[in-house]
């Protein structure tokens, strides 16, 4: 499959990987738009969460519970973060397979654009 993000998951294409398990893998935006800027995608390639299923439920709880515990280690929780997922061409989603942006270190800007 001609996918970034599973490139970056085998180890194709390089990465600053944040953190890793069978599950899940963190890593920073190569495009960083705040002084943290990093992106929790699952392994599983699903496109965005318009594709989600059911069986899908826990994965999702873990990818939420991962950006907790990395923003917690990043030092962004006290002063506040934003998580973003785009989905579709007018949600602005340019890589299809689904990832979290979370993005701190600064006072963030909104409503976006
Ligand atoms: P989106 O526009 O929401 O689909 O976000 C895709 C994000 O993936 C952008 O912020 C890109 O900067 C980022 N991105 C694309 N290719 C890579 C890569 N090889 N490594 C890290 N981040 C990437």
């Amino acid at each position: 499959m001609d996918c970034v993000f599973c490139k970056i998951i085998d180890g194709e294409i390089p990465s600053k990987i944040i953190y890793e398990d069978e599950d899940v893998i963190a890593f920073d935006d190569v495009d960083p738009q705040a002084p943290i800027h990093f992106l929790v995608i699952p392994k599983k390639h699903i496109k965005s969460l318009d594709e989600l299923s059911e069986s899908d439920s826990s994965l999702i709880g873990k990818i939420f519970l991962t950006i907790k515990m990395i923003a917690r280690e990043k030092g962004i929780a006290e002063n506040g973060y934003r998580v973003v997922h785009n989905i579709g061409e007018d949600g602005g989603q340019s890589v299809a397979h689904m990832h979290f942006h979370v993005l701190g270190g600064r006072s963030l800007q909104w409503p976006p654009g």
